[in-house]
């Protein structure tokens, strides 16, 4: 069995003279100022060692030649890839394994230090199903200023939840079903109650994501679980975040090819990411009321399998005609959209997360998250917060002539449409059908996957855009 609630804490609170020393610099400056050294060690230094972002940490011993003084070098950057954060992901795996106090010799912004520790936090993540992972590198945070605790808190909740996705995209379709992804979901959020949305009568209420899922030989099923801040007005602040969750994609009898197939665990990575997200946004006690929807099946292939051209009436009534039954997503995200707009009160915002189009990946590449939205406010928020926290998005257009594609002859709303090109504008565009105009709607189509391992950002799971989103929430309702 695979368990995923490991606890892996890397922040301690545990002063002791034993601790190694870690000195942070920006340049060298700061380092020969800082008197902490002899002038005999000092040009020792100087003459045996340089800094190079190959190498940005030196051990030195401490006096007593019991412990370790390491002089790191951070430059606080927002560039992706050279940020402070992957420098200070990069710092830590070379660290020994040691508790570390923390000496900041240099200026920095409490920003950079919030990316430092961030940086520390997600180079410990590793997705092994037989070693449990046992760190054994700590930073002790009683050697922070005091101004600084409040971020280690922040950092450690954002941690939680990337790290909560990224667990959830990296184990197999065949553990993480649609059955056992709803007791995983049950067991994060073990204090609230969820609502499952299943049986005899799903067919009839939620008539898309039944069709999607009734070729596997487990259920389809939507999941609700509410959450409200204790100090906001139940019909203030209401935030709704939907993520699709197909826990395998075939692709159904429009069968994928073999490579486009490999990789699909990851069809769940919208739901994984929006799961992450909801749990930082209660641990970290946000002003919003939140409504977590996560529509779950898995697309497979068997004589129930849903057929091209295929026509069903969706929850709202839509009559919708399979295009290609690889576009599976947006009949889960259109039946679970209607839901979201039902109750008495309506949300202030609606957000979705899925890994629906290949044409996303087409426009931008697999690294950098496409949003659509019917909101510039939020729109600009999202775009700004995406530089602030080094968490790449880029907004495409609801491109309204395109509507026009997805109009069958016959009356009915084809899930694909008929257009070539332009395909994440008009799986956006479909889904845009479902949402009422006088409803915030962000909509966003994710990789939810590095290709390749860097310091912090190992291959596999990624939460992307989730920092980005729950900076522009906090904002947005506070
Ligand atoms: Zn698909």
């Amino acid at each position: 069995m695979i368990d995923l609630n490991k606890k892996n804490e890397t922040f301690v609170k545990k002063s002791s003279r034993n601790n190694s020393k870690l000195y942070l610099v920006n340049n060298l400056n700061d380092l020969l100022s800082s008197k902490l050294f002899s002038e005999k060690q000092l040009n020792n230094f100087k003459t045996n060692y340089k800094f190079n972002s190959d190498k940005p940490i030196i051990n030195l011993f401490d006096f007593d030649q019991k412990n370790l003084i390491t002089i790191a070098y951070l430059n606080p950057n927002k560039s992706f890839r050279e940020s402070t954060i992957d420098q200070a992901a990069k710092i830590c795996n070379l660290l020994e394994d040691r508790v570390w106090d923390l000496n900041i010799l240099s200026q920095y912004d409490e920003n950079d230090i919030y990316e430092f520790l961030l940086g520390w936090g997600l180079s410990f993540y590793k997705f092994n199903v037989l070693k449990k992972h046992n760190i054994k590198k700590y930073l002790n945070i009683l050697s922070l200023n005091n101004k600084y605790k409040n971020l280690v808190e922040t950092c450690s909740i954002e941690l939680r939840g990337i790290n909560l996705a990224r667990d959830l995209i990296n184990l197999p379709a065949n553990y993480l079903n649609p059955d056992q992804y709803e007791i995983e979901i049950k067991k994060i959020f073990k204090s609230l109650k969820c609502v499952i949305h299943k049986g005899r009568n799903f067919d009839k209420e939620f008539p898309l994501i039944s069709m999607v899922g009734r070729s596997s030989e487990f259920n389809p099923k939507l999941i609700e679980i509410n959450w409200k801040n204790k100090d906001v007005k139940k019909d203030k602040n209401n935030v709704t975040i939907i993520g699709k969750g197909i826990t395998f994609d075939s692709g159904g009898l429009d069968i994928k090819p073999s490579g486009a197939m490999l990789n699909m665990k990851k069809d769940m990575g919208g739901s994984a990411i929006a799961i992450g997200l909801a749990k930082s946004l209660i641990d970290y006690n946000s002003k919003i009321n939140l409504r977590l929807l996560i529509p779950i099946a898995e697309n497979s292939i068997s004589q129930k399998s849903m057929r091209p051209m295929d026509i069903k009436f969706s929850r709202n009534k839509t009559p919708v005609e399979i295009g290609n039954t690889d576009a599976e997503g947006r009949l889960i995200l259109a039946d679970t959209l209607s839901y979201a707009q039902e109750g008495k009160i309506n949300p202030d915002l609606i957000i979705d997360f899925a890994t629906l189009t290949g044409a996303a990946r087409v426009a931008l590449g697999t690294e950098v998250p496409v949003f659509f939205s019917n909101n510039e406010n939020i729109s600009k928020k999202l775009l700004d917060n995406s530089i602030t926290m080094v968490d790449p998005v880029w907004q495409l257009p609801l491109f309204t002539p395109y509507k026009r594609f997805l109009y069958s002859e016959n009356g009915a709303l084809n899930s694909t449409g008929f257009s070539g090109t332009g395909g994440a504008i008009t799986a956006a565009l479909f889904l845009e059908q479902f949402v009422d105009k006088k409803i915030n709607w962000v909509h966003f189509d994710l990789m939810a996957w590095n290709l390749t391992s860097r310091p912090g950002f190992p291959k596999g799971g990624e939460a992307m855009s989730l920092r980005t989103v729950f900076k522009t929430i906090n904002e947005l309702f506070n």
